[in-house]
């Protein structure tokens, strides 16, 4: 399943509709060997059409409804790039992202779906939401639930009504059990014009005895807080309106040079670009040149297959094949009630056997992104001796697989061991080395080497430069410079130049946000991407070290735990996507901010969190300041996900050798079954800081480090007096 030939051309993917969902599971099946493939998109979840409704009335769980297209780019080996596309240049074959930089392509795939138009509605943007993008609907119908449940019955307007409209008013009514009053607003004289009379006569029928109501011929030209207004003057009131209307296509295609008179991409029956062949474009954001194809996401799914096998055939030389859209499909309508109506040709029927029938074929369908199977992750031994085999057994039943990210690296107890031949005068044991350059200046060094665990190189790069100066903020210093070591993944001279080209963008704009300067570097080429970074600060004494904790004084952290269990997770397939999502955006923040605050309160002692875990971390804080500590485990700060993948067994392979200070911990929540125990031992890459203060600054600390965005800032224990001879203690 893996290509194992460098990488020499890039086809990006923009959107994660149905049919680029399709199609990487087509690549990952039988990948291109020399493809890179990439998705943009701007969420890691897509909701599947089919289930829309469902979802939206309660029968299915968002999980249930939804592609998650981090994990499914995983296991096809795709680069996951979670942004927004803004521009699409065909000849300089480029796109612009919102939050990253530029990225190239050599073969584009436009799938990002359409919008409900909204342009002739006064008001509309301020007042009315429309039912895409789902996840921005998901969250209104979360934000006013209670209105749209409410017994006195809130009043609902669905303006559009084609069968998405009525879906949704079906699914509504369901989801306000039954209290809402619902109205379709339709401009045109029927609703689903695109059925035949006697499926629409059907659809009315159980519309009125559900008591929607239906105001055909109703253009609706405004809409405000509490009513809206159709075309003639005549106003309803209305609480929520909500746009089902005409899809319309997203604006920024319009400079893109590859859009019809109404915006859509056109293309030709190869779904390709009619001026540009190495772009290809599918499901709703497509229209062939001289038909008009319904909006639907049956299209989506049916083009897939021409999509991949084409792309396919483009890069190889080979001829294309037409998309033959299927003049008639069945249809099947859900209406909420645990029935669905079928209509094919002029027929339509309803009943419970029929939704049955739909959530057989739509859970089948969500099963193929489901059920994905990852290769088990395992050490790979090849000792001949016996003796060495026993051993490495031994080693191979506590650690499953090696870890990527800060799990990567060397324990604590066998890097103390390894390190210890060396001569102790000439050694620092701090987060950064400290060299005196002048009387009153002092330079600080650090170094680490992360290797990528995310397959953005651009996110990647940031996390990687926020967690090589984290060392350096941890001792209360200012950045200075960098030096960058890079490992070039083997691929083509372009493909290696796109690499290098977004991650070092990512790490200079981090520098640029510290005010360092990048000094320099050097690359090797190498089986995966990853940084190594000398972090170079400077300081005016006194430095913020981890010898100054005293008795009282409140441990504080700055970020929640949990990352090195999610990227275990994550490379099992076992991670979900918004979590991966959380994590990440805790990472892209750096400790620079914080630091600034910390050094105002003066604490008493400050280190980062990384590979060797909160207990790690902490214990050097107390043999460094002679006293022990008391940690609350209930108070820590954990990111969302962590708890239900600790509960499956989950842990980074440096978990284990980071146990090793376990005869270090006393007290009743010493228990390897307390799953909040065990997230003492788990590693962070670019992690939070662990501080201590007076337990009078305490509060107002964690307060002002919330209010600047480290939102989990927390009181997590205290330090306590050194009581026994043994020397420092953590209890829990
Ligand atoms: C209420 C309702 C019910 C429906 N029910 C059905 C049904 O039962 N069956 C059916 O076949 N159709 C149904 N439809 C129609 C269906 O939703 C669409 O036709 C279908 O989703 C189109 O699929 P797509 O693959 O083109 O794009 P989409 O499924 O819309 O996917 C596009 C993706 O691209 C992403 N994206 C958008 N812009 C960008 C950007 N700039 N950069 C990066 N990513 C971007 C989006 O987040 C999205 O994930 C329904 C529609 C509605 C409104």
């Amino acid at each position: 399943m893996r290509s194992q030939t460098p990488p020499i051309k890039d086809l990006v993917l923009v959107g994660g509709g149905h049919s680029h969902a399709l199609l990487l599971r087509m690549f990952g099946m039988k990948p291109l060997l020399g493809l890179r493939i990439t998705l943009i998109s701007d969420s890691s979840h897509a909701p599947y059409s089919g289930m829309l409704p469902g979802l939206i009335a309660g029968h299915y769980s968002f999980d249930e409804a939804h592609i998650d297209l981090r994990r499914l780019c995983q296991w096809a080996n795709a680069r996951f790039i979670s942004d927004s596309v803004t521009a699409i240049n065909p000849k300089t074959q480029k796109l612009s992202l919102s939050s990253q930089s530029d990225i190239d392509f050599d073969i584009l795939s436009i799938n990002i779906g359409s919008t409900p138009t909204r342009s002739h509605i006064v008001g509309a943007e301020k007042f009315a939401i429309q039912v895409k993008p789902v996840s921005k609907f998901l969250g209104y119908l979360k934000e006013n639930q209670t209105s749209l449940k409410s017994r006195t019955g809130s009043k609902i307007s669905i303006i559009g009504g084609g069968t998405g409209g009525v879906e949704l008013a079906f699914a509504l009514k369901h989801l306000s059990q039954g209290n809402a009053k619902i109205s379709i607003f339709q401009s045109a004289p029927e609703i689903i014009p695109e059925q035949s009379p006697s499926v629409r006569s059907l659809v009315n029928r159980v519309l009125k005895r559900k008591g929607i109501n239906i105001t055909p011929n109703s253009k609706v030209i405004q809409v405000d807080a509490s009513q809206i207004e159709v075309e003639g003057g005549q106003v309803f009131e209305s609480d929520h309106n909500i746009l089902v209307t005409q899809a319309a296509p997203a604006p920024f295609l319009r400079t893109s040079g590859l859009t019809n008179h109404r915006g859509f991409i056109e293309i030709n029956s190869f779904l390709q670009s009619r001026k540009f062949p190495f772009i290809f474009a599918a499901g709703d954001v497509a229209e062939l040149s001289g038909s008009k194809q319904e909006k639907s996401g049956v299209y989506a799914v049916r083009q897939a297959k021409t999509l991949a096998r084409n792309i396919r055939s483009f890069l190889r030389q080979k001829p294309l094949s037409p998309f033959v859209p299927q003049k008639d499909f069945l249809r099947l309508i859900g209406t909420a009630d645990g029935k669905a109506i079928a209509s094919k040709s002029q027929f339509g029927c309803r009943s419970s056997l029929l939704w049955q029938l739909k959530q057989i074929i739509d859970k089948r369908f969500m099963a193929k992104f489901s059920k994905l199977r990852f290769p088990k992750q395992r050490v790979a031994f090849s000792l001949a001796n016996s003796q060495l085999e026993r051993a490495s057994r031994t080693l191979s039943t506590k650690v499953k697989f090696w870890c990527t990210g800060c799990g990567e690296k060397v324990g604590a107890r066998v890097l103390h061991e390894g390190l210890s031949g060396l001569n102790e005068s000439q050694m620092q044991f701090d987060d950064a080395s400290v060299v005196s350059i002048e009387n009153d200046k002092i330079l600080l060094q650090s170094i680490d080497h992360i290797s990528a665990f995310i397959s953005d190189e651009y996110s990647f790069g940031k996390i990687a430069v926020n967690h090589a100066f984290s060392d350096i903020f941890a001792m209360g210093a200012e950045a200075h410079s960098a030096l960058v070591s890079l490992h070039v993944p083997y691929s083509s001279e372009n493909v290696s130049k796109r690499i290098i080209e977004r991650t070092m963008q990512a790490i200079s704009t981090g520098l640029d946000g510290f005010g360092a300067t990048l000094l320099g570097g050097h690359t090797t080429r190498a089986e995966k991407l990853a940084a190594g970074i000398v972090a170079n600060g400077r300081s005016q004494l006194p430095l913020l070290t981890k010898a100054g904790a005293r008795a009282n004084d409140h441990l504080v952290l700055t970020r929640p735990l949990g990352s090195g269990i999610l990227i275990a997770a994550q490379m099992q397939g076992k991670a979900k996507g918004y979590d991966l999502d959380d994590m990440l955006a805790e990472m892209m923040k750096s400790n620079y901010e914080a630091v600034d605050i910390i050094q105002k309160y003066q604490v008493s002692a400050c280190s980062d969190v990384t590979g060797f875990g909160l207990i790690g971390h902490l214990i050097e804080i107390i043999s460094s300041s002679k006293v022990n500590a008391k940690l609350k485990l209930e108070s820590l700060p954990i990111l969302n996900g962590v708890f239900n993948l600790i509960e499956q067994k989950i842990e980074s392979s440096i978990a284990v050798e980071n146990r090793w200070c376990e005869s270090l911990i006393s007290g009743d929540s010493k228990d390897s079954d307390n799953l909040l125990y065990q997230l003492l031992f788990d590693p962070q890459t670019a992690g939070g800081l662990i501080v201590t203060i007076s337990p009078e600054k305490s509060a107002d600390l964690c307060r002002e480090l919330r209010d600047v965005g480290y939102s989990e800032a927390k009181v997590i224990g205290e330090i306590t007096e050194l009581t026994e001879e043994v020397g420092a203690r953590i209890f829990v």
